[in-house]
């Protein structure tokens, strides 16, 4: 996610941060990279000149606190002003406080996701907040819409309301809640028809199924990789309807970040859920600070422990975020974590939680990713003796060969990975240390 921008940012910081002082000239420059990298990352020109903007003011104002070097200080305030932008600190729920059943409209262009977030959205709501959900498909215009949602429905248990030919989009979301009615639904998930543009016949639809479903939510599902575009089709919804919050998938894919960083200046909505993959469990509560944590190359190791104790152990998890705090990360927690790694699915989107894990993934071919990888770093790792693994400085030449004979690899795959492991924790130990002087302290964690 946002790779691009994260990594031309980090670059910016890493050049300030060890700076004990910080001239007028040096802030202008860091702004003036930092202006190029938003608007290559296709952030909407307004918001990037209010931001610049506000990051500047910030910055000449700045009180100089004696915990932190000039440097770190400004990466606070871009840190800071790149929240704000996203949203403010804390994700935004998805409304439920009405009376069941309680109307999700889900609205947007066609294949930005929208069919499939309806049935992630369902089965989250159905297993995290434990109500019943009725999932109805209003699509009329493609023939097989309706049969997607169904099946969705299927896949993921959530009950979707029965297909009747021949019925317009507002009879079948007054039969949706009439059946929600009856049959003591918590939440009614309404799909609408997208069209591939924004036309006049789609927002009149979209408006009269409104007027009827009085929703408590009308979410706007956009492709976080459609940069611009996507802010135009926000701003659009918006003014047609009024959005009450905005679904960003595809954050799984290579986005460059415009969307999410321009969505909330434009439509005044939260960006509430984010889609990060093509299953039905890969729907997450969009936090700002996070993603902001993660385009800095800060990292995000909250959500990596969420993400990891919502599929696995949740001590397990624990223990190792307490390591990675304490600085003690080795190579037995770096197994484990390849252990939980491959239970959890995706590689790619563990690495990009992982503090300054752009430059890790930069190292592996992203063809390779794949189980494989996985298998032989645990066989490499499980052929080291315990001292080996609690200390790995101490693997030198005959080591290597002995754990490279062991486990059926080459010494360069043993090297590999002790690069590997040894960059992960420089970058877990600089995240460390940025927070012992107080950064964490003054609210970048
Ligand atoms: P709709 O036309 O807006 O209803 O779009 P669909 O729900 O049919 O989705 C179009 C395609 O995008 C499908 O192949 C989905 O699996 C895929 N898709 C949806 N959300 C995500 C996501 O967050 N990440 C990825 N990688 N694919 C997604």
């Amino acid at each position: 996610m946002f790779e691009a921008l994260s990594d031309k940012l980090s670059g910016v910081f890493d050049r300030l941060r060890g700076r004990g002082t910080l001239g007028e000239a040096d802030v202008a420059e860091a702004l003036r990279e930092v202006r190029l990298a938003l608007l290559d990352a296709d952030v909407a020109l307004p918001v990037v000149r209010d931001f610049i903007a506000r990051v500047r003011e910030r910055a000449v104002g700045a009180e100089v606190l004696e915990s932190v070097t000039p440097g770190q200080q400004i990466v606070k305030i871009v840190n800071d002003a790149l929240v704000e932008q996203l949203g403010g600190a804390g994700a935004v729920p998805v409304n439920l406080n009405a009376a069941a059943p309680i109307p999700i409209l889900m609205v947007g262009l066609q294949g930005s996701g929208k069919t499939t977030t309806a049935g992630k959205l369902g089965l989250r709501i159905q297993t995290r907040e434990r109500r019943r959900v009725l999932l109805a498909s209003l699509d009329t215009q493609r023939p097989a819409a309706q049969l997607q949602l169904q099946q969705l429905g299927e896949r993921a248990g959530v009950t979707s309301l029965p297909i009747v030919a021949g019925q317009t989009p507002v009879e079948i979301a007054r039969r949706a809640l009439d059946t929600a009615r009856r049959e003591v639904f918590d939440v009614v998930i309404l799909d609408t028809a997208g069209r591939l543009s924004i036309d006049a016949a789609l927002m009149d639809e979209v408006r009269a199924i409104r007027d009827v479903a009085a929703p408590a939510e009308t979410l706007l599902v956009v492709d976080a990789m459609t940069g611009q575009d996507a802010v135009n089709t926000a701003r659009a919804f918006n003014e047609a309807l009024g959005v009450t919050g905005i679904v960003l998938t595809r954050m799984d894919g290579d986005a460059r970040g415009g969307a999410a960083l321009s969505m909330r200046a434009v439509t005044g909505a939260p960006i509430k859920l984010a889609g990060t993959g093509e299953k039905l469990e890969a729907l997450e509560d969009f936090h700002p600070e996070r993603v902001a944590g993660r385009i800095l190359g800060l990292g995000d190791v909250v959500g990596l422990v969420e993400k990891a104790s919502e599929t696995l152990d949740e001590q397990e998890a624990e223990r190792i975020a307490a390591r990675i705090a304490k600085g003690k990360f080795d190579l037995e927690d770096y197994a484990a974590q390849l252990r939980q790694i491959s239970k959890m699915g995706s590689l790619s989107s563990i690495l990009g939680m992982l503090p300054g894990a752009g430059k890790l993934k930069a190292q592996i071919d992203d063809s390779k990713l794949d189980t494989a990888i996985l298998k032989r770093q645990a066989a490499i790792i499980g052929s080291m003796t315990r001292a080996e693994r609690r200390a790995p400085d101490i693997i030198k030449a005959s080591r290597k060969k002995r754990i490279a004979a062991g486990s059926g690899t080459s010494v360069q795959d043993v090297n590999r990975l002790l690069k590997q492991f040894d960059d992960m924790s420089t970058m877990m130990k600089r995240m460390n240390k940025l927070g012992q002087k107080g950064l964490m302290r003054h609210g970048l964690a």
